[in-house]
């Protein structure tokens, strides 16, 4: 069964787990109910054995989404660090993104995180999610699915708001989700949660606090779980691209520059795995670096409202191309072609980039 607004299998949401545990809360409910019958109960029990094993199996490796793409090309738009209530320019990015995909016509929508500014979300009932995402992405060529992760600045509210099937029972585009992974046929998109990475933020909090609740039974080990999921699931895809999405830069000419810790620890997993783009926010900016060593390129998308002028390293080693304004970037691959292009605020064409990969077999 496939959700025609947003054109995934809707059995692998995220949100039929969530439904199937409230059935089973209920069978189970039934079999302490001696006035239950026993069909029930066996049916409980079935289930019961069904999740147990769909636990098993989540916790063995990433969650995978299938969205089947009916075309013959995969199309999609990048948008990152944008929710502030339309404020630093975030509705006129929107409204262009919106003209954008309208030509377009994307199978989704990405989101490299820092989706609500300054703190995330106070809870699932915080009006930013909608004047920050609802009301703000309004165009009909954006109603698509939005696939998200997190942040630091999600990071410094209630992470598990932004997880909760609540928000996408109040918009329904919405999906954020720690690591996981979409399947699109052409590609196969690898989301992975960065910001339990970065040393800065448990060494040197400053005045902000982060909801490490969930980074579980250590950080080192949450980390090292993830690492070694990804690395697997990159090893089993036979997808035409692989591309990974985190909101931290691996290499940026941007104020934040390059961050170590996934230098060090992700970078050459993306590299032993053939991975062709790694695309993140965080710099508050658009840009593409070459890596020179492998077949990698890096982009960075995360001009989805305030940005910052004037402060970037110009000599930085790979760098193709950088524009320090507001901006979102947009993909179209074939099976053996991609273009990636840079807008503006204005909807201006900034940048554009290509690759075949029938040129680069030869
Ligand atoms: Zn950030």
């Amino acid at each position: 069964m496939k959700d025609e607004a947003t054109g995934y299998s809707i059995e692998n949401h995220p949100l039929m787990e969530s439904l199937r545990q409230v059935e089973t809360e209920e069978c189970l409910a039934g079999v302490l109910d001696p006035m239950k019958n026993r069909s029930m109960a066996a049916l409980c029990l079935l289930l019961a054995a069904t999740l147990a094993l769909c636990l098993v199996s989540t916790l063995a490796k990433l969650q995978q989404i299938d969205h089947p793409v009916n075309s013959d090309s995969l199309r999609f738009l990048v948008i990152g660090d944008w929710g502030r209530k339309g404020q630093y320019n975030q509705s006129k990015v929107a409204l262009q993104m919106g003209r954008i995909a309208e030509e377009l016509e994307p199978d989704f929508i990405i989101s490299t995180g820092d989706n609500f500014y300054g703190s995330g979300l106070t809870g699932t009932d915080d009006p930013a999610f909608e004047e920050s995402f609802s009301k703000i992405y309004t165009a009909n060529s954006l109603q698509k699915q939005w696939y998200s992760v997190l942040g630091n600045h999600d990071y410094r509210g209630d992470v598990e708001a932004q997880l909760s099937p609540v928000l996408t029972n109040i918009d329904h585009r919405w999906l954020c989700m720690r690591s996981y992974i979409v399947n699109a046929e052409i590609a196969e998109i690898f989301f992975v949660d960065t910001t339990p990475f970065v040393d800065k933020y448990f060494t040197h909090p400053g005045h902000h606090t982060y909801d490490w609740s969930a980074i579980i039974p250590t950080r080192e080990k949450y980390m090292s779980t993830l690492l070694k999921d990804l690395d697997s699931a990159l090893k089993e895809s036979t997808a035409k691209w692989k591309i990974v999405v985190g909101h931290h830069t691996l290499r940026s000419a941007g104020q934040h520059g390059d961050t170590q810790e996934l230098v060090k620890d992700l970078l050459p997993i993306l590299k032993a795995d053939d991975v062709d783009l790694y695309i993140n926010g965080h710099d508050h900016l658009v840009q593409h670096i070459s890596s020179l060593d492998s077949k990698l390129q890096y982009f960075t998308s995360g001009g989805g409202s305030k940005a910052w002028r004037g402060d970037y390293d110009p000599e930085k080693k790979g760098l193709k191309f950088f524009y320090d304004g507001q901006g979102f970037m947009t993909a179209e691959m074939t099976e053996t072609d991609a273009e990636i292009i840079f807008y503006d605020v204005s909807g201006s064409v900034l940048y554009k980039w290509s690759v075949s990969k029938a040129y680069t077999a030869m």
